[in-house]
């Protein structure tokens, strides 16, 4: 689920994760009602949670605009492509934006630090 997706996918699933463990341990918060000080301990967290989760996705949100829209070339649909490489949003074929990766196999590395300076410097 989290391993070949491309990251858009990926932070939304994190972010639904999220909700459902904040209602789950707010539904635990009510079986607790005998033990009032558990059941408020139990029920902030649970709001915590999903507070945590509306700031995935409001972050999603913003990361959104950053993202390149493109036609994915192996199955025609449109794709959104986050950093230098990424996933297809359809069927996982990557994807890049640098013409220098094109047709090197698919590494997360090529996101990190060292790689984003060098393609700094050169603009
Ligand atoms: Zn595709």
């Amino acid at each position: 689920m989290f391993r070949n997706t491309s990251k858009v996918n990926r932070f939304r699933n994190f972010a639904l994760i999220l909700v459902f463990l904040g209602i789950g341990i707010m539904y635990l918060a009510l079986l607790f009602r005998t033990h009032p000080w558990v059941s408020v301990i139990l029920m902030i967290i649970g709001f915590l949670f999903v507070l945590l989760s509306s700031g995935v996705y409001l972050w999603v949100g913003m990361l959104s605009v950053k993202v390149v829209q493109v036609i994915c070339p192996n199955c025609g649909n449109p794709t959104k492509v986050l950093g230098r490489v990424d996933l297809c949003m359809s069927c996982n074929e990557p994807l890049t934006l640098d013409p220098e990766l094109e047709g090197k196999p698919f590494d997360k590395k090529y996101n990190r630090n060292p790689y984003k300076s060098v393609a700094r410097k050169k603009d």
